[in-house]
């Protein structure tokens, strides 16, 4: 199989818009799959990368990392796909395979360092990995999942990292029946989360900064609304368990430790690029814990999916063409998108 030149869509500035690129797809190895993308997602981490928010972007960048397509072409060794599978792809493309997280199934705790979709500096091929804003990937099997059949596609995408990232908290800290589960903001994760933790069988409260959200909240599965602006709500609020903090700018995590129970914990996964000051005697009374969370493995990112087709969820989803991609993300850094912009990579092949 020979190397494919690949139309993408990046940008190779902080401030520059997302323009057409060309760029390289290596010719399948023996253990790859080559996966023509048919549907991407545009998470919040595109957006902090794309605006080197964390630092260390490195430039031209494609970005996307939830990732659905069908396989067009398999290597040799490759036993698990074949020719015409959906395919899926999220953050994960490679990783030591050596250590006791890797081991565990937990590649995204790597010792060694694992290799992002996007951005990443590629160890085994050199140069950098490019994302999903593209025609086709070609990515080493092993780091690939089924998308199940009975999913509708566009809107499974964003399971490849705002589902698993929300579904591997909910899960460790035991979110179910019996549980008071908080969410903390309505985007992308967040509104992964309340169906997540609503399928698993808690008691799902979720905090929004935004008044139209809060009254959407509910049809998404919601038992209880607080508007986080409101102080009397935020006082009348039951104490939870465990409160899962999906928020992308600095905020102020005390309110919410305020809110948790003896032995309660406020799990981080939004990722603002301030540091968050955390009061002591906020963690100490009460034994509370500030934990956080990153994606999950591959193994388990099997699992959301088949988890989320199991309880028939998906992305609540605005599907559009790549053309429309540079307005979608001035909507996502104002939080103006229900809940997840979904790009139509066909609009990409024809462009
Ligand atoms: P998103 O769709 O933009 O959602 C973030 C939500 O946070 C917004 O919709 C808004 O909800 C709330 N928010 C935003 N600014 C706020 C502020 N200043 N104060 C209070 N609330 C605010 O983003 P996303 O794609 O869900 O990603 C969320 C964060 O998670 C990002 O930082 C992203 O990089 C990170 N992330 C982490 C992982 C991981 O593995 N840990 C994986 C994926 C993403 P309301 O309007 O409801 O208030
Ligand atoms: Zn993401
Ligand atoms: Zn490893």
């Amino acid at each position: 199989m020979n190397a494919h030149n690949t139309k993408a869509f990046g940008t190779e500035a902080a401030t520059a818009p997302l323009k057409g690129m060309n760029i390289e797809r290596r010719a399948a190895a023996p253990n790859d799959v080559e996966i023509e993308i048919l549907y991407c997602g545009i998470c919040h981490s595109d957006l902090h990368a794309i605006h080197n928010d964390w630092g260390g972007t490195t430039y031209p960048i494609i970005p996307g990392h939830e990732i659905v397509g069908r396989i067009t072409n398999v290597g040799e060794s490759v036993t698990n796909f074949k020719r015409g599978d959906l395919a899926g792809v999220g953050c994960i493309v490679d990783s030591c395979r050596e250590c006791d997280h890797c081991h565990s199934g937990n590649e995204q705790f790597c010792e060694n360092g694992w290799t992002v979709v996007f951005n990443s500096p590629d160890k085994k091929y050199g140069g950098f990995t490019f994302g999903g804003f593209s025609e086709r990937i070609v990515v080493d099997a092993n780091y690939v999942v089924h998308v199940p059949q009975t999913l509708d596609l566009a809107s499974a995408a964003p399971i490849l990292c705002a589902g698993i990232t929300v579904y591997s908290p909910l899960k460790h800290w035991k979110a179910g029946q019996g549980k008071n589960i908080g969410i903390i903001g309505i985007g992308g994760l967040g509104h992964m989360a309340i169906k997540i933790a609503k399928a698993m069988g808690a008691n799902v409260t979720v905090f929004t900064t935004s008044q139209a959200k809060a009254e959407d909240a509910k049809r998404l599965g919601a038992d209880n609304v607080v508007l986080s602006t409101d102080a009397v709500q935020m006082k009348n609020c039951p104490k939870q368990n465990m409160i899962l903090d999906t928020v992308s700018a600095k905020h102020d995590a005390n309110t919410y430790i305020d809110l948790l129970k003896v032995d309660g914990s406020l799990v981080i996964v939004g990722l603002p690029s301030e540091p968050l000051e955390i009061g002591a005697s906020n963690v100490v009374h009460g034994r509370k814990s500030f934990s956080g969370s990153n994606i999950g493995g591959i193994c388990e990112t099997q699992e959301v999916l088949d988890f989320c087709a199991s309880h028939d969820i998906t992305a609540d989803i605005e599907l559009i063409n790549i053309n429309q991609v540079n307005n979608a993300l001035e909507r996502l850094e104002k939080g103006d998108v229900k809940y997840r912009f979904v790009i139509d990579m066909a609009s990409l092949k024809n462009s």
